[in-house]
């Protein structure tokens, strides 16, 4: 199709597609500047054990609130972020924030923060994580890494090897949302993961009985047992979804039926909380 046919095909989506290109162009720009204006900061939500519910840790998740946009969805700016390259930044920012709040929590309590393909990508990362552990005096054995399989996709690039150097710190991985994407089973054997979290599509498609949801969740927890490794089941809102999961056999829960994601000073008075009941 030559470039003059093509002007005339698509003439009549143009005004759409300009306004989305457009509206993106304007996110990325306010996005450029949210970090130097104060407008991110991190909610936390507990992850708890399925079988006591006692406290284990938190999740950090990125919020945004923007001077001219109100609150945007990290699932929209995250993959932005990704997209026009501020991710690098914005990522050490979440690491340094959410190391620098758990240090303040009582010892058992860990913290889990999401990692994107693309920090894996660059070699620095590593040194990111370690002064990050240095500067906030967090033990490393207390901070998780939460990486999705789409950071297999491109092995070329190393992402694995990066892994390792951060593991040989002493920091655990998890394998987040897992069972949506490229799922291989290669990468688990060859990537020392501490915990799969089982993305929340499985958790409520069980949930409502579908038995190819049920099938998914049972095989995971039996691979994930036997490869020595924990589960997560992740989005659990009700009751019911808790007994479940618990019935599965899945070792931790996070999901609105607990907690919703907490500002830091209610994540860490309940932190404090868990520690004194737990004594
Ligand atoms: P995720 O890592 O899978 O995080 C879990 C998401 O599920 C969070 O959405 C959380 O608020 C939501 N959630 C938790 N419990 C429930 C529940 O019971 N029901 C429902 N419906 N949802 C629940 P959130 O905060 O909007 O984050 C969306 C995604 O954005 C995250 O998914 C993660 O992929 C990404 N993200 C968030 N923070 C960061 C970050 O600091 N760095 C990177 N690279 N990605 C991040
Ligand atoms: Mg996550
Ligand atoms: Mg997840
Ligand atoms: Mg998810």
């Amino acid at each position: 199709q030559s470039k003059d046919a093509g002007g005339g095909v698509f003439h009549a989506y143009e005004p759409r597609l300009h306004a989305q290109a457009e509206e993106r162009r304007v996110l990325e720009q306010a996005l450029r500047k949210a970090l130097e204006k104060g407008e991110l900061h991190l909610a936390y939500q507990p992850v708890v054990d399925a079988a006591s519910g006692s406290l284990k840790g938190f999740e950090a998740l990125l919020r945004w609130n923007s001077a001219e946009f109100g609150n945007v969805s990290p699932a929209k700016f995250v993959p932005l972020a990704e997209e026009a390259r501020l991710i690098g930044p914005i990522g050490d920012w979440v690491l340094r924030t959410a190391c620098d709040e758990a240090a303040r929590w009582p010892g058992h309590i860990r913290v889990a923060v999401n990692v994107s393909p693309e920090q894996l990508h660059n070699p620095h990362f590593v040194t990111t994580v370690a002064s990050a552990l240095a500067n906030s005096g967090l033990p490393a054995e207390r901070l998780e890494l939460e990486v999705t399989e789409s950071v297999f996709m491109h092995e070329g690039l190393g992402a694995t090897k990066v892994l390792e150097r951060v593991l040989e710190l002493g920091v655990r991985l998890s394998l987040d949302d897992f069972g949506t994407g490229y799922s291989s089973l290669g990468y688990l054997s060859r990537t020392k993961f501490s915990t799969i979290k089982i993305d929340r599509s499985f958790v409520q498609g069980a949930a409502k009985g579908i038995s190819e949801a049920v099938a998914i969740i049972h095989a995971v927890v039996a691979l994930a047992r036997s490869l020595g490794m924990t589960t997560t089941a992740e989005g659990v809102e009700t009751e019911a979804e808790q007994r479940m999961v618990q019935e599965f056999g899945c070792s931790k829960i996070q999901g609105f039926f607990f907690s919703r994601p907490l500002v830091v000073e209610e994540a860490r008075a309940l932190a404090m909380r868990g520690a004194r009941e737990a004594a």
